[in-house]
């Protein structure tokens, strides 16, 4: 029996898509830029089956390819255009919060659930699940958990690793793991779960997670800051860090050009000030209790800043509906760059002292490349994470695409090349600075030669030595995270 009909049967025909239509959106990555053939979808709807899908394909010897939201910007989540086609493996079907235990400030949850299902689940019963980025409304919690996602409050709560005390995983021989412990400790050896958070789909299949929450805030204030420099928003990031310490729970920045890009081309999107400053910086307060006095804590640490020459314009949120769309124009960011041409994305993080100096750098170092050529910066600074995304309009990037043979996946030709020597001209910044190349989107296939030109060679031995031992067939998502041995 082939391995389709046989997928069929174990977890019904209905389930086991192969159809055109249904696999064009699973096998195309969010930014269109990479695509490849899939065996079939697969969307089992329990562990069990889960187990029973990976079995079937070791037995074949068919890769098997987990899909979450497919929001992946490093193109983890959709397969290879060569080696053989995967069969992708969907959780859409396995969405339940299984339980919210208030007391123990934890919530059980299926791998497949939407991550802004976790967060208004939590809310709901007073409590919140920090983790928050543009792509909430689709991403599910098995693929942040898999990519231990960032995002915009990392700065107050951590990544998704420390929000996540256990997990459910299928591993590669189809066992499956029930590690869904709900302890602050457990000191009983090796602590398991942190293998699979961060593992992109190499090492098994999530698919439950027991969540860490926090109380819910119920005050919010929120400002939008014009700035000289990244130097100046440094110096006021430590001021609001002095001043309301654990309040703060967002500090971010973009600079002008990505301004300008939301607001030409995300409809209902608008400027928060009337400023030509070259750096823009959203700050977020947060706590618990009633009335205005967080607001005028804000305004107070802007007053003092205004007086010092520290910014030129802000604009203090007046209303939650002023709140809302200060936040969605930063999480329109990713959205506005699709539609206004090709950005590199990176994801550097570098000490926070070192930031300005990251900027500066990458600059130089993009400018030597290709002289003149736009730079888009998203940072969550308060983390020293910086998206610095050198930015091609789609003519600019047709013309640097003449000559040499492409890959099809709309890097092709010299546009290869091109793309590989401003990433890595990026890239070498944040590692004269002590950084890193992968501070939050994953390393998927993106940045594969990344991950050889950085990583000790100790280090990804190391990691091999563990692929080999819980994967040792190879078949979860080959060609991803993990360079060639
Ligand atoms: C608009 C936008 C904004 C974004 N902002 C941020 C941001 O601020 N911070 C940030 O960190 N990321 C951000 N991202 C990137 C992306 O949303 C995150 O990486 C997210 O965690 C991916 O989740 P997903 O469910 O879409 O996973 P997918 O993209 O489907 O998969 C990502 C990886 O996880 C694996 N995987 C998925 N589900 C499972 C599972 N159940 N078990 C095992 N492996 C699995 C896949 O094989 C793949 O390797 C953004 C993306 C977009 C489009």
């Amino acid at each position: 029996m082939d391995v389709i009909a046989e997928l069929a049967g174990l977890i019904g025909a209905d389930a086991v898509l192969t159809a055109p239509s249904d696999l064009e959106a699973v096998t195309e990555d969010w930014r269109g830029r990479y695509r490849g053939p899939a065996l079939c979808l697969a969307r089992p709807a329990t562990a069990e089956q889960v187990a029973a899908v990976v079995r079937c394909c070791a037995r074949h010897g068919v890769p098997v390819l987990p899909q979450g939201g497919n929001t992946s910007l490093c193109g983890g989540a959709v397969p290879s255009e060569s080696g053989p086609a995967p069969v992708i493996l969907s959780l859409t079907r396995m969405r339940a919060v299984r339980a919210i235990d208030p007391v123990n400030n934890t919530m059980e949850v299926e791998a497949g659930c939407v991550l802004a299902t976790v967060q208004d689940a939590a809310a709901a019963a007073g409590r919140l699940y920090p983790v928050s980025l543009g792509a909430e409304g689709s991403c599910q919690i098995g693929g942040t958990i898999a990519t231990n996602a960032g995002g915009t409050s990392v700065l107050r709560y951590g990544n998704t690793r420390e929000n996540v005390l256990g997990l459910e995983v299928v591993l590669a021989d189809g066992t499956i793991w029930s590690g869904l412990y709900g302890l602050r400790k457990n000191n009983t050896g090796y602590d398991l779960k942190h293998l699979f958070i961060g593992s992109e789909g190499t090492l098994g299949i999530i698919t439950a997670a027991t969540l860490k929450l926090h109380p819910l805030p119920t005050r919010h204030a929120v400002a939008w800051v014009g700035m000289a420099s990244p130097e100046d928003a440094l110096t006021l990031l430590t001021r609001v860090q002095g001043r309301s310490a654990a309040r703060l729970s967002a500090f971010e920045m973009i600079n002008r050009l990505q301004l300008d890009l939301v607001v030409d081309h995300v409809p209902g999107r608008r400027s928060p000030i009337e400023s030509e400053a070259e750096w823009h910086v959203l700050i977020e307060l947060s706590d618990n209790g009633s009335g205005d006095a967080l607001d005028a804590e804000l305004q107070a640490i802007l007053e003092d800043a205004f007086a010092d020459g520290l910014l030129s314009d802000a604009a203090l949120a007046a209303s939650e509906a002023q709140r809302h769309a200060m936040w969605e124009v930063r999480h329109s960011v990713s959205e506005a760059n699709k539609k206004a041409g090709v950005g590199l994305t990176t994801d550097c993080a570098v000490p926070l002292s070192a930031v300005p100096a990251f900027i500066r750098g990458a600059t130089a170092a993009v400018h030597a490349l290709v002289p003149d050529l736009p730079v888009i910066v998203v940072a969550h600074l308060g983390d020293g994470n910086v998206h610095f995304i050198p930015f091609f309009t789609f003519d600019a990037w047709a013309a640097a695409g003449k000559g040499g043979a492409g890959n099809g996946n709309g890097e092709g030709g010299g546009r290869d090349a091109l793309a590989a020597a401003l990433r890595h001209a990026v890239n070498d910044e944040a590692a004269r600075l002590k950084g890193t190349f992968s501070a939050e989107h994953g390393v998927g296939r993106v940045q594969l030669a990344e991950m050889e030109r950085y990583k000790p060679a100790a280090e990804l031995a190391l990691m091999r030595a563990v692929k080999q031992a819980l994967d040792p067939q190879g078949i979860f998502n080959p060609g991803r995270l993990l360079p060639p041995g």
